[in-house]
Formats: C-alpha cells, sequence, structure tokens
C-alpha cells in the first residue's frame, strides 16, 4: 500500500466489496477478512482521506444514549488492545475526560453520571476543588460538579484506518486506493457487482457502502433515500503555553462551547463543541479544507476561558471537515434497497470512536445475512417509524443532537 508498491491487481470476483476506506469500511473489511470472506476493499483517495483523517479522533464514552455508551465502550476495549487485535499501532493514548456542570444543570448532570456509572463507565463527580489535582489548568469557578472519566483518550485515525486495512491485508483482503467506484451493478433487485474507474467492474453479491459523505450519493441511483445532511466542523491546533503544566484531559466545556483534547506532548486540539446540525452544508466536499484565521482565534479565546494560560498559546494551523449527520445524530448502519447492498453513513461526529464496535457488528450482518441486535436501532427505517434514538440522559437537559 505505499506508493512504492505496485498496486495488486483487482479480482474478476469476490465475495464482498467495501466502498471507501475510512474507520469503518477499513474496520468491516478487516472484520469480513477474519471471517475468511474474499474482500476487496476500494478507496478512490488514499486510505483515511475522507472524514477519518479530518477526524479529531476523541474516544470517549460520555454519551447519553445507553446505546451511544455501550458502542462507545466496545470500541475502547479495541482501541486498547488494537495492536493487539491487527499487529499495528493506532497509537491510542489514554487522557482521561472531564466535562462540568453549573448549579441550574445539576439535576441532569446527575442522572446522565448515574447512566454512565450504571452501563460500567468507571466516571466519578468532583468538585471544582478536588479537580485542581487532576486538571490544575482548568478554571472550573463556574462549575458546581464536574464528571471525570479516567479511561478515555484520543487515537490517530490515520494510522487507525491504515493499521485495519494492513490487517485486513494480511487476513488476505485485497485493498486498492486510487479505485473510484462508479456505481452499483443490480440484476432483478440484487447486487451483481460494482463498476470502478478505468471501465472494469467486480463481480460480487455483496457490497458495503462505507463511503462517508459519498455514500448517500452511490445509494440514490439505486432507490436508496437515506437522510443525511453535511455539516461543516473546524478544527485548530494551539501550542500550549511554557509552564501549562502536564497535559490536559479531554474537556467538554457546554457553557464555552469548546471541546479540547492534548494531541501529542505540547498541542492542544480543540473544536467548537456545539457544532449546529441544523446549520448545514449543499456540499460534502469542501474546496478549502484549512481552518479561516478568525475561527481560530476564536476557538483560542473560548478555550482561554476554561484554560486561562492558553491565552498566550500560539496557532499551529488547523484544518475544516465535513460530518454526515443523521436526524437523531446515530449512523444509519443497514441493509437498504437491492439484496446484498449494506451501508454504514451518518456517522454524525461519532464515527471514529464507534468504529470498532459498529465494523464489527456491521461485518456479522454481511457475513451471516442476520442482523444482530445491536444494529436494530441503527435500522434505515427508524425515521419512517418515529423511533429515532433518543437521549436517556440528556445533558443540559432540552438540549438538541450534539455533533463531536
Ligand atoms: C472536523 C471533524 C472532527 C471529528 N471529530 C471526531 C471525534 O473527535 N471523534 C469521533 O468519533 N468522530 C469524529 N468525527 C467524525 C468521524 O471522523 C467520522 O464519523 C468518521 O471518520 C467517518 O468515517 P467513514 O469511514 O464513515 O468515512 P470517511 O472517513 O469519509 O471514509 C469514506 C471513504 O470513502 C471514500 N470514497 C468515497 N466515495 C468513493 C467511491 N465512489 N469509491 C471509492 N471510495 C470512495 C472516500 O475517499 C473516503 O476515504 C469528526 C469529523 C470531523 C469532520
Amino acid at each position: 500500500m505505499s506508493g512504492a508498491m505496485v498496486a495488486p491487481a483487482v479480482p474478476k470476483r469476490t465475495d464482498v466489496v467495501v466502498v471507501g476506506a475510512g474507520c469503518i469500511g477499513a474496520g468491516v473489511a478487516f472484520h469480513l477478512a477474519g471471517r475468511g470472506l474474499g474482500v476487496v476493499l476500494l478507496e478512490k483517495g488514499h486510505i483515511a482521506s475522507g472524514a477519518t483523517g479530518h477526524s479529531g479522533a476523541l474516544v470517549r464514552q460520555h454519551y447519553e444514549a445507553r446505546l451511544g455508551i455501550r458502542l462507545a465502550r466496545e470500541s475502547l476495549e479495541f482501541f486498547q488492545r488494537f495492536a493487539a487485535e491487527t499487529g499495528f499501532s493506532c497509537d491510542f493514548r489514554t487522557t482521561g475526560f472531564l466535562s462540568g456542570a453549573r448549579t441550574r444543570d445539576l439535576p441532569a448532570f446527575d442522572a446522565l453520571l448515574g447512566l454512565l456509572q450504571q452501563e460500567g463507565v468507571r466516571a466519578v463527580r468532583l468538585t471544582p476543588e478536588e479537580t485542581r489535582s487532576v486538571e490544575p489548568s482548568i478554571d472550573a469557578a463556574d462549575y458546581a460538579a464536574l464528571v471525570y472519566d479516567p479511561d478515555a483518550g484520543y487515537a490517530d485515525p490515520i494510522a487507525t484506518a491504515t493499521g485495519l486495512a494492513r490487517a485486513a491485508e494480511r487476513r488476505g483482503a485485497i485493498v486498492r486506493e486510487g479505485c473510484t467506484v462508479r456505481s452499483i451493478v443490480t440484476k432483478r433487485k440484487n447486487v451483481t457487482g460494482v463498476r470502478i474507474s478505468g471501465g472494469g467492474r467486480i463481480e460480487t453479491e455483496r457490497v458495503v457502502l462505507a463511503a462517508g459523505n459519498w455514500t448517500a450519493s452511490l445509494a440514490r441511483p439505486l432507490g436508496v433515500r437515506l437522510p443525511i445532511r453535511f455539516v461543516r466542523g473546524d478544527v485548530s491546533i494551539l501550542r500550549r503555553p511554557i509552564g501549562f503544566g502536564p497535559p490536559p484531559k479531554i474537556h467538554f466545556d457546554f457553557y464555552g462551547n469548546t471541546y479540547s483534547r492534548p494531541d501529542g506532548d505540547k498541542d492542544t486540539l480543540v473544536g467548537y463543541m456545539d457544532t449546529n446540525p441544523r446549520k448545514t452544508i449543499p456540499r460534502h466536499d469542501l474546496a478549502d479544507d484549512s481552518v479561516p484565521a478568525a475561527t481560530v482565534r476564536d476557538l483560542r479565546s473560548r478555550l482561554a476561558k476554561r484554560f486561562p494560560s492558553m491565552a498566550r498559546s500560539q496557532p499551529r494551523g488547523g484544518w475544516s471537515g465535513v460530518y454526515d449527520v443523521t436526524p437523531d445524530a446515530y449512523p444509519v448502519v443497514d441493509a437498504v434497497g437491492p439484496q446484498g447492498l449494506f451501508v454504514a453513513a451518518g456517522l454524525s461526529g461519532h464515527g471514529f470512536k464507534l468504529s470498532p464496535a459498529l465494523g464489527r457488528l456491521l461485518a456479522e450482518y454481511v457475513a451471516t445475512g442476520r442482523r444482530p441486535e445491536g444494529l436494530v436501532p441503527l435500522r434505515a427505517s427508524r425515521f419512517d417509524e418515529r423511533a429515532r434514538i433518543r437521549p436517556d440522559a440528556p445533558f443540559p437537559a432540552r438540549r438538541g443532537a450534539r455533533l463531536p
């Protein structure tokens, strides 16, 4: 897969074609190959060139719906043992996770803390004073209480997708970069193959569309309509000032509208907490994925209200990416349209951290033809059935869907 290597030939026929080598497609390919199926993973650009490579790659368990917590817990364990599972490193780093609540939000905060603990997350409640020993550089004066989960962290999203794709290859999968799937071929409502760039065709009875922001448009000619909209996400990297102290934990600041995490030993990555899912953009490929200087300044001044010494931080760049968002901010992972077509789409800003669990579950569905129990809530029909996923313990209470 490196530039120096000659790309392997694409076979004329295979058991499953997976479209898209982000964290989802690479993960599905890894699990499918582990089940002994013939797999061809096709990527139009390079591995992780889509949302995965633009991800903040936070791996937290702090979800307000039981479903999210369960998927996140399974996934976190996979990140922790990634090297043993795949033989490659995803550079997962445990940082811990902190978030606070003001007095008016304490009932919702305690309900969420209870839910997390019931689900087995090692989350504890701290006072602002107790927090000082955990996070010396934070200004927690406006918080009445904080939640601390010591197990959260982040990984390298590019290393993650690449590791999964390489591990899939070791299990016998064929991975092709620079190969675009032009369309999915069907006959009498059954998938029969894919047409690829250069005029070739691969025969297969099963196709997994894990093409991220491109999935909806690839599925549409087959009569499949996915309720997905696109939302821009901006991320900035700030060099922490000398004397900042120990690297910070992941922090969700609902009041200052930032999420942040350390990035390596010296930098902090920061983005907007409440990316408004209603502020959609018409296209999913940004002409320019750099982050505007005004956005960097805004993120830095917001972060400095929570971590005062960050007012002296130095911008080190950043980027913009595009979230694929569904109406309930949970993905669609299902069989749709013609027999043999599967999608994992609308990851809504959670796709990186949930990818290990979703990859395992979708591979099981594709391999056995039976939908695993864990995927029932993520069925495509839930929006028509008025069975959207709702938070079991929303925080703050009554707020809408959140993305990162
Ligand atoms: C700014 C930002 C920050 C984020 N932060 C986090 C975070 O902290 N934690 C978290 O869990 N999630 C986060 N996310 C979300 C997460 O990154 C995504 O949900 C996840 O990466 C989606 O993975 P994917 O494999 O579905 O899609 P992608 O990574 O987009 O992969 C799809 C791939 O399909 C390829 N493709 C498309 N069309 C074709 C075709 N026709 N033929 C062949 N290949 C094709 C694309 O080139 C692409 O590489 C963030 C997203 C953004 C934008």
